[in-house]
């Protein structure tokens, strides 16, 4: 549980730190999934960048159309956020279950979607937010979308060199809203199966909706058969009961020492159930 020895550089700043950035170098956030992975020698770079200082990238702003949260916010400055509980409310209700205190306060949402575990909660709420990641590199920066961004397991489309300065969640609309629910491993809390749902009503119809799962399968998807299949009905027992049949189509549902693969596609059922329902 040593890691192997490496240097240690501080960054003021995001350009600073992407000058820092090279061969064998690995950008520090919280620590909080790097430094175990380090103690147990999964990785060993040469140098850790850390920007757990860089002001700039903590800050949580309101960006007109939505909320700006920093690359570097911690969970806990989500969890406290008031404008994210008035236009993205899962947001919230997420932060507050990541971990304990001690991980809310230094484990940051950057970090957490750049190592994009299978377990984390954040992937599948910024895919149902239909939110908006965006990177800097030494050229410029560019954006990606969510759904463009978990790519497979511990797999995201971010490049080598490249920090992860933001993440814009639309505000959602007048009719709309949003809830997380998870089954969570009882120690780290670390979601079993975690279900982020996101409706939009037209009248007593939904007119549209975005279904994230985590903890399920390799990595962070969206139940878009159930989405699909949602639109055009109303919210109640019946239409939730008619739709949500099969909430791990088309994905390899892992098995481990938790929940097996049968008991892990019958929770992401009961979860997805259980979302729709506190929105209906
Ligand atoms: C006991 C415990 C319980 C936990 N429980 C939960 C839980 O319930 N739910 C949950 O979702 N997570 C949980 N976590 C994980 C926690 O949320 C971590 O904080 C998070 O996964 C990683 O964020 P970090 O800032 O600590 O990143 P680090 O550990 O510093 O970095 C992780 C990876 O991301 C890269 N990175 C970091 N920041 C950036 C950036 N801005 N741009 C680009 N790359 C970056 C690093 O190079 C590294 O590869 C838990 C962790 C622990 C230790």
């Amino acid at each position: 549980m040593i890691p192997t020895s490496f240097d240690y550089k501080k960054a003021n700043s995001v350009e600073e730190a992407l000058s820092m950035l090279g061969d064998d170098t690995q950008i520090l956030g919280g620590g909080h999934s790097l430094i175990p992975a380090l103690k147990l020698r999964l990785n060993s770079p040469g140098t850790l960048v850390d920007i757990s200082k860089i002001s700039s990238i903590k800050e949580i702003s309101d960006g007109g159309d939505s909320i700006a949260i920093g690359g570097g916010a911690t969970h806990a400055s989500i969890a406290n956020d008031k404008s994210l509980d008035q236009y993205c409310p899962m947001m919230g209700q997420a932060a507050r279950e990541i971990g304990d205190i001690q991980v809310r306060n230094v484990g940051t949402i950057g970090g957490s979607i750049a190592h994009a575990d299978p377990a984390a909660d954040w992937p599948a709420i910024l895919l149902a937010a239909d939110a908006r990641i965006v990177v800097q590199n030494k050229n410029g920066s560019r954006e990606i979308a969510a759904d463009q961004f978990f790519k497979g397991f511990f797999e995201t489309a971010l490049e080598e060199g490249e920090i992860i300065t933001a993440i814009h969640i639309p505000k959602s609309q007048k009719n709309s809203n949003s809830c997380y629910v998870k089954f969570k491993q009882p120690a780290s809390r670390f979601a079993i199966v975690g279900v982020a749902a996101a409706v939009e009503m037209d009248g007593s119809v939904v007119k549209s909706a975005r279904l994230g799962l985590t903890g399920v399968g390799e990595f962070a998807y969206r139940a878009t058969a159930i989405e699909n299949a949602l639109t055009g009905k109303p919210l109640n027992e019946t239409t939730i009961n008619e739709v949500v049949q099969n909430a791990t189509e088309n994905t390899n549902v892992m098995s481990d020492h938790f929940a097996s693969e049968k008991y892990r596609a019958h929770l992401a059922n009961v979860y997805l159930k259980r979302a729709l329902r506190k929105l209906g």
